[in-house]
């Protein structure tokens, strides 16, 4: 087991910018975000942080995939904790 506590979905990696094109050349802030999982009765409120990606050339922010992944990974976390 690694005694690593970052967040897999968290770390940085190479990517590209979708509109200059420049390939790993960003910063990366976090935005704190609560994203609601199900509907009705049993939905619940899942805190998060969100990795925004600001292109260091451009200036264009990037969240959805991202996005995407944290709020999955933080919904699974939020119900493997409920058990
Ligand atoms: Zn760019």
């Amino acid at each position: 087991m690694s005694k690593q506590s970052n967040e897999p979905w968290l770390r940085e990696y190479k990517r590209s910018c979708a509109d200059c094109g420049v390939i790993d050349d960003f910063t990366i802030t976090n935005e704190k975000t609560t994203f609601t999982y199900g509907s009705g009765d049993s939905a619940y409120d899942v805190e998060m942080v969100l990795p925004v990606h600001n292109c260091n050339n451009c200036g264009r922010q990037s969240t959805t995939k991202d996005a995407w992944a944290v709020e999955t990974a933080a919904v699974y976390k939020y119900m493997k904790e409920r058990k």
